[in-house]
Formats: C-alpha cells, sequence, structure tokens
C-alpha cells in the first residue's frame, strides 16, 4: 500500500479513533484518503488492520515496513504489552497467510524480523508452579468460553479443539478439558501466549503439579469429544499432527463461582448452559427479533404469558424482553447462523421456566402449564 511516510502518524490516529468508536468507520475512511491523499481502499486496509491487530486477528493486506513498525510501536505505547502480543499474534498469522499464497517473500521476511524486534520487547511467560496458578487458568479459561464477546468465545474453544494433552477436570459429575499448553503458563489467557508455545515444558510442569503423567483413554476421549460437541464445535479428530490425545484426571472440590446461577442436573452441564445463556444475552439477531416482533405488533411483550414491562415498569421497562434461542448450541453446526425466527421473547419468569426442563419446555407446552394452573 502506498502512503506518504508523513502520513503514517495520521494513518494511525484515525485508524485508532474508530476503533475506539469515537469516529464512523465510513467517515474515518473519507478523512484519511482526503488528508492523507490516497485511494479509499488503502485508507480502508490501514484502519481494518489496526482492527484486527488489537484484536489478535489476521488481516489480509500488507502494511509497508515503516507503517507497521510504527503501529506496533504505538500499540505497545497506547494499548500496553498485551496488546502488543495481540498485534504480534496477528502478524503472525497474516505472514503465514501472506507465506501461503507465495507473495514476494522479500516483504514476508521483512515482516519477520519486525515480528522478531517486537516479540523481544515483551516478557517471555512463566510456568505456573502450583494448583491454585492451574485452577485460574481453568477458570480464565471457562469464563472466554462463556463470554458474551465471541472473539472470546472463539479463542477459547479453538484452544480446546487443538490440543493434544488435556486436564479433564471433574466438577460435581461434570467433566470438562482443558489442554496442557494452555494451563502450563501462569497468569494465561487464551492465546496471550500464542507465540511462544512449548507444549513439551507446559507438559512437564503439570506432570509434576499433579504428580502424574498424562495418559491415553479411549473413554476420556469419548467423554471429551461429547464436551465440544455439546460446547457447539466439532473437535479434531485426534490430537494434532496423529499424535492420540492423552490426559491427567482431576476433581476439584467445587465448582467456579461464576457457574453458581447455572442451574445443576442436566446432563449437559452448568458451562453449556452458561454458554447458551451468553449467546442469549448478546446476539445480534435477538435485536433483529425484537425489531421484527416490534414491527408485526406495535410493542414488546412475552409470548407466553403477555407480559408487558412497559406497561409494568413504565419508563425503565421500555424495550426490555429476553431473547431464548430455541435451538441447542450443540445442534447447531459450527458455522451455523440462527436466524430471528429462532429466537422466542420471553419475560424473564417464564425464560427461566424454559430453561429448567430437558428438553426444553416449547412455546406451546408453557402456554398450557399456565392456562392449566389457572383454572
Ligand atoms: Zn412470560
Ligand atoms: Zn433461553
Amino acid at each position: 500500500m502506498k502512503i506518504d511516510s508523513q502520513a503514517i502518524p495520521l494513518a494511525y490516529s484515525i485508524a485508532k479513533e474508530v476503533c475506539q468508536g469515537t469516529l464512523k468507520p465510513s467517515v474515518g475512511v473519507k478523512k484519511l484518503a482526503f488528508e492523507a491523499n490516497m485511494n479509499v481502499n488503502s485508507a480502508a486496509d490501514y484502519i481494518n488492520n489496526l482492527k484486527l491487530m488489537l484484536k489478535g486477528r489476521r488481516f489480509q493486506r500488507t502494511l509497508n515496513y515503516a507503517s507497521m513498525d510504527y503501529f506496533l510501536d504505538k500499540i505497545s505505547i497506547d494499548y500496553g504489552q498485551a496488546f502488543l502480543r495481540k498485534a504480534l499474534l496477528a502478524l503472525n498469522q497474516h505472514i503465514v497467510y501472506y507465506e501461503g499464497i507465495g507473495k514476494k517473500k522479500t516483504t514476508a521476511k521483512k515482516m519477520r524480523s519486525l515480528l522478531d524486534k517486537y516479540k523481544e520487547t515483551i516478557d517471555s511467560p512463566e510456568y505456573i508452579v502450583n494448583l491454585t496458578q492451574l485452577k485460574l487458568n481453568i477458570e480464565t479459561l471457562e469464563n472466554f468460553l462463556t463470554s458474551t464477546d465471541e472473539l472470546r468465545v472463539i479463542s477459547a474453544q479453538k484452544l480446546i479443539k487443538q490440543g493434544i494433552c488435556y486436564v479433564a477436570y471433574q466438577v460435581g459429575n461434570e467433566l470438562r478439558f482443558a489442554p496442557s499448553r494452555y494451563l502450563g503458563y501462569k497468569g494465561n489467557e487464551p492465546y496471550k501466549y500464542l507465540l511462544d508455545i512449548h507444549g513439551k515444558e507446559t507438559n512437564k510442569v503439570i506432570a509434576d503439579i499433579l504428580d502424574s503423567q498424562p495418559v491415553e483413554s479411549p473413554d476420556l476421549d469419548k467423554l471429551y469429544v461429547s464436551y465440544c460437541t455439546k460446547l457447539g464445535f466439532i473437535p479434531s479428530a485426534v490430537g494434532r499432527f496423529g499424535v492420540q490425545r492423552k490426559f491427567w484426571q482431576l476433581k476439584l472440590e467445587e465448582d467456579f463461582p461464576s457457574n453458581d446461577d447455572a442451574i445443576d442436573g442436566f446432563p449437559e452441564g452448568k458451562i453449556v448452559e452458561r454458554t447458551h445463556k451468553a449467546r442469549e444475552r448478546n446476539s445480534k439477531v435477538v435485536e433483529l427479533a425484537k425489531h421484527n416482533f416490534k414491527l408485526k405488533h406495535g410493542r414488546l411483550f412475552c409470548q407466553v404469558c403477555k407480559f408487558d414491562y412497559k406497561k409494568v415498569y413504565g419508563k425503565v421497562g421500555d424495550g426490555f424482553i429476553e431473547g431464548h434461542h430455541t435451538k441447542w448450541v450443540s445442534d447447531m453446526p459450527a458455522d451455523y447462523k440462527t436466524k430471528p425466527e429462532e429466537i422466542a421473547l420471553l419475560c424473564a419468569n417464564c425464560h427461566r421456566m424454559v430453561h429448567r426442563k430437558r428438553p426444553w419446555l416449547t412455546m406451546e407446552n408453557l402456554h398450557l402449564i399456565i392456562k392449566n394452573n389457572k383454572a
């Protein structure tokens, strides 16, 4: 991408404003194109790249060396090490992609030299030394898995999907799985240390803490696969590189506090329930379902009991209603897009009741229950 070197700081500051939400993307693109005298597509690339770098996601368009150098430097100053790591992760994925499509080797080499330069400025990770630190990593992984931020969910899923050695941790009668190469680093977050993964080292550390070696187990492998399926993704057939997955077993005394309000005693487990609810809280499709419902009925009310939040609570209740996904996450293929028709709009009471039974009550079921109990 051609850019006047004097325009690089401008490109960064406009891109930053867009990322912070203080400038509309379309306005940012026009502004940058105009002020830096560059074409609109290149301006859009600069803005998009910063967005993807801050999210740790691969970008496709290459910035020139000076621009990339400036962007990385500013990210570390403005956003700190955690985001610099993400940006480097994005750059790393970009290089792999770039080499993969057979583009110019010299460009990839230059980018790699930048990657190495900035990698040296970040602290190297420390390994965990005790069970408490291991549990903390498990908890972080669970929080990512049930986050309303889709990118966090995906990064947690990827980790669980791609491991070779796992800690199978049992909470109550539920078995969940976390990969060793993630668990072994102190204070870890999914993909925080992706640039410096050494599975061998983390396995050693965990074997020490749990005082045992991981073992192959067809039974645990089946349970692992079913755990992934319930969470809505399909794991690789065997561990990567054709290696059989191995497992440690760990029994936890208590569940993590974040699971406290998930309903116990259903076969799919608390984490799956939490994941599902997080999707219901966040999804754009819920907003769309609300919008469609309002167009059709003129206002929002519970589809089952007709409760109208605005009528009862006035201004505070205006616009409030909960969306219930009538499909289970595990019944959807990984790239499944929920349709607004699959969202039932329910008051908080009806929603809770629906979640108390397996299989879930249908809207008709619930309607009938209410009617019969009134009689
Ligand atoms: Zn209701
Ligand atoms: Zn629901």
